[in-house]
């Protein structure tokens, strides 16, 4: 059991300062009625707390963290930039550096625009699509999480299911009529919707493979279908990426379908661990925005230096090492050591992994939607994402998020986690 001492004062302090105090509700680890633990440093797979207790981690910051933490080639490209300046509010090569980069590997862009957040990538794709179809609903999918967004914010998963909140208060019910919700991966639910609105529908958007209702990848029959649907009806769809993009494989979930989306929404590893987010598509519909077109969309940080020597610099490097296999691998050998210790005990337990992302769940059959994810148990997870923490295995801390795995973690973390877990289970859950 480590001892966090320091992490529940620096929490107390937290709380005096800020809402819950995080800035992000996730991190308060409400859904598993724990005290979260506050970090000082990070290493490879490892963190480190404030106690000086050392994690496995499972997070990697939500995805960036793809090839461990602290990686000296990101370092030196970040210092090499902070000697010649941290912001010009100006135009830099690296831009379109990075630019080039990623339209290497995402075929479907032909033009992009930098942001500093997913937030805010998806916020302008869903205004850059109603401007340019001058249509104003859109559909999501109950349980993907689109950042949040005025519009998006609704049945969104992931934070929003952990804290109980269906949508959020202070989102006008005029907006929250323009977006429509359907299950995931139901063709009928969205056949139904869509054919009620589609005269006045300007995009679909959708995590082709979710990651914020647990880890639950799209059919790819009902992701085509919204391909072909979408098309026909001269609505635009969105595939947002946000998490998937350069963490699945390097052409993100679209190149594993073969599906391409009209907008492509991007963030967490492209910015190597610094804020930035990124929205790119087709390139007469990307040309609507200002300043060629009359969708207003800007930022004072967009493209910031150090975060685009940060992003290139991770991308490059992936392009290189190709590392999804590999980490594929690494995650079912994880998951496959945990479900025979969880099968042992009779505790059902099912698991599923694509590239650097993995999901678990304590449930016999893998979920498909929302609601499958609601009804797995969680007494279970809750007491097992406890007992995880306690012993140095930082997994995220709701059922409604996925796990990553990084090229830094080695035999030696998964089977240290195998057997960790396998003392738990034996503890009792
Ligand atoms: C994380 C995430 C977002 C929001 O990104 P932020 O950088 O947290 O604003 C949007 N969409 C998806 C799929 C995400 O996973």
């Amino acid at each position: 059991m480590n001892k966090i001492n320091k992490s529940i004062e620096l929490y107390k302090e937290a709380k005096l300062h800020m809402p819950g105090g995080v800035n992000s509700p996730v991190r308060a680890f409400k859904n598993i009625n724990g005290n979260p633990i506050f970090f000082k440093k990070a290493k490879g797979p490892y963190l480190i707390d404030a106690d000086n207790n050392k994690y496995i981690d499972y997070i990697g910051s939500w995805g960036p963290m793809i090839l461990g933490h602290s990686n000296p080639k990101i370092i030196k490209a970040v210092s090499r930039q902070l000697e010649l300046g941290t912001s010009y509010g100006a135009p830099t090569s690296i831009e379109s550096d990075t630019a080039k980069l990623i339209k290497k590997c995402f075929p479907s862009i032909q033009k992009i625009r930098m942001v500093n957040s997913g937030t805010e990538a998806t916020m302008s794709a869903v205004r850059l699509a109603r401007g340019y179809t001058n249509k104003t609903k859109i559909i999501k999918f109950d349980g993907c999480y689109h950042g949040h967004v005025d519009s998006l914010l609704i049945k969104a998963g992931s934070g929003v299911s952990t804290f109980g909140l269906p949508d959020s208060p202070g989102i006008p019910n005029e907006l929250a009529k323009k977006t429509l919700s359907c299950e995931f991966n139901n063709k009928d639910s969205f056949l139904k919707i869509f054919n009620k609105v589609k005269n006045d529908l300007a995009a679909v958007i959708v995590e082709p493979i979710a990651g914020n209702m647990g880890f639950v990848p799209g059919d790819k029959s009902f992701l085509k279908l919204l391909r072909k649907k979408t098309s026909e009806n001269n609505s635009l769809l969105i595939f947002d990426e946000v998490m998937t993009g350069f963490r699945v494989s390097l052409g993100g979930a679209q190149e594993l379908y073969g599906i391409k989306p009209d907008l492509t929404t991007l963030g967490k590893v492209i910015g190597g661990g610094l804020p930035v987010g990124a929205f790119g598509g087709k390139k007469k519909v990307m040309d609507c925005l200002a300043p060629n077109g009359p969708v207003y969309q800007a930022g004072t940080l967009s493209g910031n230096p150090l975060a685009m020597a940060a992003g290139s610099t991770l991308i490059k490097l992936l392009i290189d090492k190709n590392p999804y296999k590999d980490l594929e691998s690494k995650a079912k050998n994880l998951l496959e050591g945990m479900k025979e210790i969880f099968d042992r005990y009779d505790i059902p337990f099912s698991t599923n992994q694509i590239g650097g992302m993995f999901g678990f769940f304590f449930s016999e059959e893998l979920p498909s939607n929302l609601v499958d994810v609601e009804n797995t148990n969680d007494k279970q997870f809750k007491k097992f994402l406890n007992k995880c923490i306690d012993n140095g295995i930082y997994f995220a801390p709701s059922k409604f998020e996925a796990g990553f795995i990084s090229t830094k973690h080695t035999k030696t973390e998964i089977s240290n986690t195998i057997k960790i877990v396998e003392k738990i289970l034996k503890e009792g859950i």
